[in-house]
């Protein structure tokens, strides 16, 4: 049977991270599992290719939540990578590090060394920014770059809008303040977590990677981890730690395997059949999601829609594309938006905001559903609540490791997040009501909050409001005693050789997209475990 050092399972943002790092001196053997397969394809590499990836079944797990009551009893569609850089792959790019505060949070919720500082450090050595003349800073692998000067010329009126509204602008990366958003690429290519990690390190002999490995669960000896089962095209596998396994496979399904290797909640893993191997019920709890809103409105000048929906627009843009690497195909959808307070009185952005300068809808094309631009000039506000306080579950519905579990993201369960619904959409409201915006929107396309009663507001959001895809906290960093699943040493309570590292981790979500954060929490992980 084969044996590793450390077996990674998932090489998603945080799963390439600890790839990278645990076999950077040489001194480990890693394995690492992922069930997707290659990443080298014209829509991953290609930042508008977004839109393509959405639905594809051959890279995406295409969850489902279950009927969600706040939401008028909506299934909502949960998209998440399968392939070599998991969600990162997939995902629209921006890249956010999250609030200080956030990560304060984090070390008050029983766990040092997560705090503010500590995650500024970990995010400074990771980053290589590059700035709007092509010149970089920091030295880190990942690259982040500033596209303001390539974006859509219509996102100039949202900039006015804020200005008008007192929304100041800021650096939308590490603080607060509306502004262009920056993007995980690297020179007009998408550049995710296997392209900044993994790839590189794959020419160590120490590194060995397995695609369309489906990992089944953990192997134990007692409350001990020894391996990982795994099916391989229709094969099955065993493979063996000398040291530790580490479940890398995202919030939705980490917290399966930890069900599948008989840790959760004991009465439902015993219903399923499962041996108990320990009771856990914070095993797939405290699931946090962000719950967005987008507005779309018809614009009075042309927006990315003439170019994008239209043949000989999409030519011009791939043209330049194959030339220079630049351009929308070089850029993702979500171009503007920031953190803004809807109070000034607040200590902390509460509400994030997205203006994106097209409007889509899905269509069907040989009865495959594809992101499509409407025929017209439009454009989209959207936003999300940064810190939702609803919490829901991620459970096994079955015994049956292939089968996907049940996802119960409660959203809209506390009156706090009813409130911060009607909050981000006096927000919109508040932008719409400003001579930049009034000077671009012809009409509402669909319904607008403006001059609403909340009661309508909030009628229109429970019958649209979606994912952001945002899913954490399924294996909740914070003392046992609290429902925790994992210690701040990132170890499952109870068990030894087995750690989680990955969005499932996070105490609390943070206030903006988690590709940032996840990886942050990868960066640490390996420096606890390398660090003994
Ligand atoms: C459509 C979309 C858009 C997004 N947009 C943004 C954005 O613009 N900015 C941002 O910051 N965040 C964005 N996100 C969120 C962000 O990408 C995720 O939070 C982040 O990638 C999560 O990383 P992870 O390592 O926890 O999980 P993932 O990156 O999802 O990795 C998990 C990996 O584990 C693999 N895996 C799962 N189960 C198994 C198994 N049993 N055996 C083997 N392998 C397994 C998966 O295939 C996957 O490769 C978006 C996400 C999506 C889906």
């Amino acid at each position: 049977m084969e044996q590793f050092d450390y077996i990674i399972v998932g090489a998603g943002s945080a799963g390439c991270v600890l790839a990278e790092r645990l076999s950077a001196d040489g001194r480990h053997n890693v394995l690492l599992l992922e069930a997707g397969g290659t990443d080298r394809r014209f829509d991953v590499r290609v930042p508008i290719g977004y839109g393509r990836l959405f639905h594809d079944p051959s890279v995406n797990w295409r969850f489902r939540s279950e009927p969600e009551p706040g939401l008028d009893g909506r299934a909502i569609y949960w998209p998440r990578g399968k392939l070599l850089g998991g969600s990162s792959a997939i995902n629209a790019m921006v890249y956010i590090r999250g609030l200080p505060g956030d990560f304060a949070d984090w070390q008050a919720a029983g766990n040092p060394g997560w705090g503010p500082a500590e995650a500024a450090a970990a995010f400074e050595r990771m980053e290589r920014r590059i700035g709007a003349g092509g010149t970089p800073t920091g030295a880190g692998a990942l690259w982040v770059s500033d596209c303001a000067a390539q974006y859509h010329k219509l996102g100039r009126h949202y900039l006015a809008a804020a200005q008008e509204a007192g929304f100041p602008p800021g650096d939308t990366v590490s603080a607060e303040g509306v502004g262009p958003y920056a993007l995980t690429t690297r020179r007009g290519r998408r550049h995710s977590a296997a392209d900044a990690f993994l790839r590189p390190a794959l020419r160590r002999r120490n590194l060995r990677l397995v695609t369309a490995a489906e990992v089944l669960g953990a192997t134990l000896d007692g409350l001990r981890a020894t391996g990982v089962r795994y099916r391989r095209h229709g094969q099955l596998h065993e493979a063996r730690c000398r040291a530790e396994v580490v479940l890398s496979a995202g919030a939705v399904k980490s917290p399966q395997l930890l069900q599948l290797s008989g840790i959760g909640p004991g009465a439902l893993l015993a219903s399923m059949g499962i041996e108990v191997v320990r009771d856990a019920p914070g095993v797939g709890g405290a699931l946090q999601d962000h719950l967005g809103m987008t507005y779309a409105f018809r614009a009075s000048e042309p927006s990315l829609n003439q170019v994008l929906g239209r043949f000989r627009g999409k030519a011009a843009a791939a043209l330049r594309y194959v030339l220079f690497r630049d351009g929308p195909f070089s850029l993702g959808v979500n171009q503007m938006g920031g953190m803004v307070r809807s109070d000034p009185g607040l200590p902390r952005a509460d509400i994030q905001l997205y203006c994106n300068p097209l409007s889509y809808s899905t269509v069907y094309r040989n009865r495959r559903p594809l992101l499509a631009p409407d025929p017209w000039p439009g454009f989209c506000i959207g936003f999300n609540p940064c810190r939702p306080t609803s919490r829901g579950r991620i459970d096994i519905a079955s015994p049956d490791p292939h089968a996907a579990p049940l996802i119960v993201p409660n959203s809209l369960s506390t009156d706090t997040d009813i409130a911060l619904m009607l909050a981000g959409a006096r927000v919109v409201e508040r932008l719409l009501e400003t001579e930049a915006m009034r000077g671009l929107v012809t009409a509402a396309n669909g319904f607008s909050p403006a001059a609403q009663t909340d009661a309508a507001i909030l009628a229109d959001i429970r019958a649209r409001a979606g994912t952001v895809y945002h899913p954490c906290g399924t294996c909740r960093m914070a003392p046992a005693v609290a429902g925790g699943v994992v210690d701040p040493a990132l170890r499952v309570h109870g068990v030894a050789g087995l750690r989680v590292a990955d969005a499932s981790i996070f105490p609390n979500i943070t206030s903006a997209n988690t590709n940032a954060p996840t990886l942050m929490v990868a960066m640490k992980a390996a420096d606890i475990i390398l660090g003994g």
